[in-house]
Protein backbone atom coordinates (compact mmCIF):
# COMPACT_ATOMS: atom_id res chain seq x y z
CA UNK A 1 0.00 0.00 0.00
CA UNK A 2 0.90 3.79 -0.79
CA UNK A 3 1.15 6.51 1.59
CA UNK A 4 1.10 10.01 1.14
CA UNK A 5 1.26 12.85 3.28
CA UNK A 6 0.44 16.68 1.53
CA UNK A 7 1.12 19.65 3.68
CA UNK A 8 -2.29 21.14 2.37
CA UNK A 9 -4.03 17.89 4.10
CA UNK A 10 -1.95 18.64 7.15
CA UNK A 11 -3.37 22.53 7.12
CA UNK A 12 -0.26 24.50 5.47
CA UNK A 13 -2.69 25.70 2.69
CA UNK A 14 0.41 27.55 0.81
CA UNK A 15 2.71 24.79 0.70
CA UNK A 16 3.06 22.11 -2.64
CA UNK A 17 4.83 19.94 -0.72
CA UNK A 18 3.55 16.14 -1.21
CA UNK A 19 5.32 12.79 -0.54
CA UNK A 20 3.97 9.23 -1.70
CA UNK A 21 6.18 6.14 -0.59
CA UNK A 22 5.29 2.58 0.44
CA UNK A 23 7.89 2.81 3.55
CA UNK A 24 6.41 4.32 6.15
CA UNK A 25 9.61 4.92 8.22
CA UNK A 26 10.82 6.60 4.97
CA UNK A 27 7.91 8.34 4.53
CA UNK A 28 7.90 9.56 8.33
CA UNK A 29 11.59 10.78 8.30
CA UNK A 30 11.30 12.88 5.25
CA UNK A 31 7.97 14.96 6.48
CA UNK A 32 9.90 15.44 9.73
CA UNK A 33 12.79 16.80 7.27
CA UNK A 34 10.44 18.72 5.86
CA UNK A 35 8.54 20.52 8.21
CA UNK A 36 11.45 21.50 10.62
CA UNK A 37 14.18 22.92 7.32
CA UNK A 38 10.72 24.52 5.87
CA UNK A 39 7.94 25.18 8.63
CA UNK A 40 10.36 25.64 11.46
CA UNK A 41 8.34 23.14 13.00
CA UNK A 42 9.63 19.42 14.54
CA UNK A 43 6.66 16.75 14.07
CA UNK A 44 6.42 13.11 16.12
CA UNK A 45 6.22 10.27 14.55
CA UNK A 46 2.41 10.05 15.92
CA UNK A 47 2.12 13.79 14.31
CA UNK A 48 2.73 12.27 10.75
CA UNK A 49 0.83 9.26 11.42
CA UNK A 50 -2.50 11.53 12.09
CA UNK A 51 -2.12 13.20 8.81
CA UNK A 52 -1.06 10.27 6.35
CA UNK A 53 -3.38 9.00 3.57
CA UNK A 54 -3.74 5.92 1.85
CA UNK A 55 -3.22 7.15 -1.61
ZN1 LIG B 1 5.29 22.02 3.77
Amino acid sequence: MVHEVNCKGAGYEDCEFLIRSENVDELIRFVQQHSEQTHGQSVSDSDVRTVMQDA
